[in-house]
């Protein structure tokens, strides 16, 4: 009995305090839940309750402001260049202009309770919720707007809350009307258009308030999913949602009888796309006229660089970025040379100084992009040719091509004199090595060097590919000479996989290549004593009162990118290449001015590039096909003529200028026999410029009479230490 007692006690105990575990946990989860339901409702009441969280006044004023572009003219007066979005074109439509029927369309379609509910159609919401917790179906044109404003997509129920308590701030706030004519200006319907107006002009050529009932029902159709119901791509599935759905709501809602319900069913509308479309005379005048409006390559690029600078810099979706720049009354101070542009484009558009291609289906093309040296874009054109569209394909800055040899400077020569590997007079062999099986690389005129010794100046005039990929690949290193590439001359579209190898690095065969841009912007290094500048097209973006400044590239101080003394003689030995007898670019130097210049010419002549510089300005020039195709018929490189005549005219009346000079750049004769400095018994001398903290050591093995000397640079007294034929021993190179 008494085990017995005990027994049931303990049981009791055990029941007593799994009842108290149990009851603590239930209490628990209560207490939790009072206390998240009374943040949560706190948080839904004081946001409901409280100020304005979006202002819809603010988002109208903000959608119908014309943003223009302003440039300077050679007086340094400003002057308009462009109206981004004028008063004619824009997309915001005030509800008095929006057809009732287009109204009431998407009111019985997306929301037949809109005029009663308070923003949230809570029997609706409650019955979709229990049915597909997260999906769209069940928001009010209210919550739509609301997440049209926002921008806020993601599935969560977070979101769902928050837009659940902004619509219902929003309504507190604004009417019926004003939130529907919001809604009707901001909805995303299909073909890159957003709100009624801009979609009515896509679909059927029309203004919107000239739409019948069957065409608003059809624009009404397309919201649920723009792609699916997207007339001009699947009219038959549009149709069976207009008349099911949106013609079927409006019947039984009673904003139509059925007269005028059979009548829009048995409308066969007219898509722009149709055959019996006919565009209606004020397009047609404007096709013929030209008045719709052509921008200049200059203006795309600007817009391009909003974009970026306002998704990147401002954390803004695309379609934010795209109503700020066009309808956001901004002022755009732009850093073109007008004059420069209009040489450019008189050039490029007429295709002047382009080889004869007439009666051939493709044309090659070409891009351009100058730029002074402080990073400023003067001019930029990226087609050759009549400019059709806007913001289409600027080649300048958007497609990079390979490079060949206009790498060089960029990959091997310049990073080798600052890590201080050799000086203009180091002697190298001109003969190719064994890579990856084979003796490497070729040189430009096919053969694999003729085994002399050259110096390094004589080699990048020529445009010798043996001597770079030696510098490359036994002496400066791939990664190094990747790493100069990308992080001191800013090349963004070189490929860590594919490019850390000799051929892109030494001879420019890399991935995907470089762009006109990026290649300006790296040579400018060499014209401004070492300092890389971040390209610029505009001083400054603030809104139309000037209260905000959005971007300021006034002060754009640039980066040490490589010494004074590396640039300088990075410049001296790239002059060269117009100056010296074997230079491969002495027929395009620039009359009057020091001319710095890398010819470039890749594999099958697929792509020809120039890039070159006076002391003024620096400019890229690529020539080639789009789809590649090897460049035939024509006689020398297309690029240098290009640069030449542009650069010329630019050039024409400007005051004389010199290249800046570091006080550690000096001016020393060099013996071309050894490549150091003369001695001397040194029998042939050459110039040669250096820093004065990696100069080479005097010669003293030349035993000869000492010749009269020379000042000439480069070139032919290196042919004749050629033929010379001495070789062997002084080659610095494993
Ligand atoms: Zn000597």
């Amino acid at each position: 009995m008494k085990g017995n007692s005990s027994k049931a006690k303990k049981k009791n105990n055990l029941n007593i305090s799994k009842k108290t575990v149990i009851i603590s946990v239930l209490a628990f989860f209560v207490l939790t839940g009072i206390i998240v339901c009374g943040y949560v409702f706190a948080y839904m009441y004081s946001v409901v309750s409280g100020d304005m969280v979006i202002d819809l006044n603010d988002y109208k004023a903000n959608q119908s402001q014309t943003s223009i572009i302003y440039a300077y003219d050679e007086k340094g007066e400003i002057y308009e260049m462009q109206r981004l979005h004028g008063t004619e074109n824009r997309i915001y439509v005030s509800l008095d202009e929006i057809p009732k029927h287009l109204q009431d369309a998407f009111i019985a379609l997306e929301d037949a309770r809109f005029p009663k509910h308070h923003g949230v159609d809570w029997i609706r919401f409650i019955a979709v919720f229990i049915k597909d917790q997260l999906s769209t179906g069940g928001s009010t044109i209210t919550q739509q707007l609301v997440k049209n404003l926002t921008d806020e997509r993601d599935p969560t129920f977070v979101r769902k809350f928050k837009e659940i308590c902004y619509a219902l701030n929003l309504e507190r706030h604004f009417d019926k009307d004003e939130i529907l004519e919001a809604y009707l200006n901001t909805l995303y319907l299909g073909e890159g258009c957003y709100g009624v107006k801009t979609a009515c002009e896509v679909y059927f050529g029309k203004d919107v308030s000239q739409i019948n009932l069957a065409e608003a029902a059809c624009i009404a159709s397309i919201t649920k999913a723009p792609y699916t119901f997207d007339p001009l791509i699947d009219p038959e599935e549009n149709e069976k949602r207009r008349e099911e759905k949106c013609l079927a709501a409006m019947l039984e809602e009673g904003y139509i009888d059925q007269a005028l319900y059979d009548e829009a069913v048995a409308h066969e509308i007219i898509f722009t796309n149709s055959e019996n479309y006919v565009p209606d005379k004020k397009t047609e005048e404007e096709k013929a006229t030209g008045t719709s409006e052509i921008w200049s390559f200059y203006t795309d690029y600007i817009v391009d660089c909003l974009y970026d600078q306002f998704i990147n810099e401002y954390d803004m979706t695309e379609r934010q970025a795209t109503q700020k720049i066009y309808y956001g009354g901004l002022k755009v101070y732009a850093a073109v040379d007008p004059e420069i542009q209009k040489i450019v484009e008189d050039v490029y558009y007429n295709r002047k100084t382009f080889p004869n291609e007439s009666g051939k289906d493709v044309k090659a093309q070409s891009a351009i992009t100058i730029m002074d040296y402080s990073g400023r874009v003067v001019a930029i054109c990226g087609e050759a040719g009549e400019k059709t569209r806007n913001r289409g394909l600027n080649r300048a800055s958007d497609s990079p091509r390979q490079p060949g040899s206009s790498i060089k400077p960029l990959s091997v020569y310049a990073p080798a004199v600052e890590e201080g590997i050799l000086t203009w007079s180091t002697l190298y062999l001109d003969k190719a090595f064994a890579y990856q099986g084979k003796q490497w690389p070729k040189n430009y005129t096919g053969d694999k060097g003729t085994g002399a010794s050259v110096t390094v100046q004589n080699a990048l005039a020529r445009s010798l590919n043996t001597v770079p990929a030696r510098i490359a690949y036994y002496d400066l290193g791939l990664k190094k000479s990747y790493q100069y590439l990308t992080e001191r001359f800013m090349i963004s579209t070189a490929h860590p996989q594919h490019d850390v190898a000799p051929a892109p690095l030494a001879t420019g065969a890399m991935n995907v290549g470089i762009t006109t841009l990026e290649m300006s912007a790296a040579y400018a290094v060499f014209g401004n004593g070492g300092v890389y500048h971040k390209p610029f097209c505009y001083y400054k973006v603030t809104n139309s009162d000037g209260s905000t400044v959005y971007f300021d590239n006034s002060v754009n101080n640039g980066v040490q990118a490589v010494s004074g003394e590396t640039a300088d003689i990075m410049c001296e030995l790239l002059q060269t290449v117009t100056t010296s007898s074997v230079g491969t670019g002495t027929r395009y130097k620039v009359k009057g001015f020091p001319t710095m210049a890398k010819t470039g010419t890749t594999s099958d002549d697929f792509d020809r590039w120039f890039v070159g510089g006076t002391p003024y300005y620096v400019a890229a020039v690529w020539y080639g096909y789009d789809l590649n195709k090897t460049v035939s018929n024509v006689s020398g490189n297309p690029s240098g003529k290009l640069f030449a005549e542009i650069m010329n005219r630019v050039h024409s009346g400007l005051p004389d200028k010199s290249f800046p000079k570091s006080s550690l750049t000096t001016e020393k004769k060099y013996c071309t026999r050894t490549g150091l400095l003369a001695g001397d018994k040194c029998p042939s001398t050459a110039t040669g410029w250096y820093s004065i903290k990696n100069l080479p050591k005097t010669c003293t093995s030349c035993k000869g009479a000492p010749h009269e000397s020379s000042t000439e640079k480069g070139g032919i007294l290196e042919d004749i230490t050629n033929a010379l034929g001495s070789l062997g021993n002084l080659i610095p190179i494993g």
